[in-house]
């Protein structure tokens, strides 16, 4: 094989945000497979919050990136050499492959991607992990009932779009936060949302609870928590009885190192997170999608023919170039995207 293999490693950690400097693209031979494995030519990376706590030192639920290791991340491309019983040249595979133009991977973790069924980047993002990631986390813990009110944040990426636009399949009130007028617009003329606030347009977690007050005027039952940070402490006093918070992430705090730095600032403090929990009997659940991927299949069943008859709308943020990886991942910590944020890579 005489193509070149790119790819891009952490080559330091970042200090808060991450800074251009912290990535390197680094060329390589292609990899040759062994037996059982496949070279895979990367069409598509998607980038994802969750790469930022990669980039930590810090314990997680998953390993972090060694310093000079290959960023990590999930990508669709096509089969260029086989070694796997099963796998052959031409077939379109989704898998961890990274940040890199080319990978050498074990058959095993492959999933297949048939490109006549529906464009190929879908399987990254609408119904791939983050498709995923908004149904499961809003039916089995939000436990979403007709008539009730919902509010998502970040709600034009990925997971929020997904949660707004299942919720109100089922009959909610769906209220979304996004940052800026022409998210907000998304919002609601494209995926559907009842209402829209935009975040930037409140100082203040008060100023912001007003605003989520007027478009939730029976309260919240489902608070779909994406950001944590400002929204969160806006959006606590409006919870009602009985209430649900499925705790999927909190990427306002992903550049902090760790929660609490502007939590104070913003009035957030546990005895006041916790009290609120109690008096309101909330049910409060965080999860992590990887333990749930044996719901892909009911997931794709359900919402692939919601998406075939225009019922979920899709929004993708595709960037060309590996190389502006690094610059698009930085754009994505702070709503610099609008929709799936996908970088194409050949
Ligand atoms: P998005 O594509 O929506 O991108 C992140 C968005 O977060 C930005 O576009 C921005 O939207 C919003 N945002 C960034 N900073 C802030 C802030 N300070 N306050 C409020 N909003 C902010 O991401 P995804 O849909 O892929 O992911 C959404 C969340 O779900 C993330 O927290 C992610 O980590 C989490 N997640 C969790 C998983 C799990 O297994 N638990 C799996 C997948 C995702 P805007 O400009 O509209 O504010």
């Amino acid at each position: 094989m005489s193509e070149t293999m790119k790819q891009i490693v952490l080559a330091s950690r970042p200090d808060g945000a991450p800074k251009p400097e912290n990535f390197r693209l680094e060329e390589h031979p292609v990899p040759q497979p062994a037996d059982g494995e496949v070279v895979v030519r990367v069409h598509y990376l998607s980038l994802d919050p969750y790469m930022r706590g990669r980039m930590d030192d810090a314990k997680s639920y998953a390993a972090n990136i060694p310093v000079d290791g290959k960023m990590e991340g999930g990508s669709v491309g096509e089969i260029i050499a086989s070694k796997a019983k099963g796998f052959e040249v031409g077939e379109f595979v989704m898998g961890g492959f990274g940040w890199a133009t080319h990978a050498v991977a074990s058959a095993q973790g492959l999933a297949k991607v048939d490109p006549d069924a529906a464009p190929i980047t879908y399987s990254l993002g609408v119904l791939g992990m983050p498709g995923l990631t908004g149904w499961y986390g809003l039916t089995e813990l939000g436990k979403p009932k007709e008539g009730e009110t919902l509010v998502v944040a970040a709600a034009t990426g990925p997971v929020g779009s997904m949660v707004g636009q299942i919720a109100k399949s089922k009959g909610l009130r769906t209220v979304g936060i996004a940052g800026g007028a022409a998210k907000c617009k998304m919002a609601v003329e494209h995926f559907g949302f009842d209402a829209c606030i935009d975040h930037h347009a409140y100082d203040t977690a008060a100023e912001l609870r007003a605003a989520i007050k007027e478009a939730a005027p029976k309260g919240i039952d489902i608070y779909f928590e994406n950001v944590g940070g400002k929204v969160l402490e806006a959006v606590m006093p409006l919870m009602n009885q009985f209430g649900r918070i499925p705790i999927c992430g909190m990427i306002a705090w992903y550049n902090e190192g760790g929660l609490g730095a502007n939590a104070k600032e913003q009035g957030i403090t546990a005895p006041k997170l916790w009290r609120t929990i109690l008096v309101n009997f909330l049910s409060v659940n965080g999860f992590i999608i990887s333990n749930h991927w044996n719901r892909m299949p009911d997931f794709q069943k359900e919402v692939g023919p919601m998406i075939a008859d225009g019922s979920v709308k899709v929004q993708e943020d595709i960037t060309e170039g590996l190389e502006n990886a690094p610059e698009a991942f930085i754009k994505l910590l702070t709503g610099g995207n609008i929709g799936k944020a996908i970088v194409k890579v050949i």
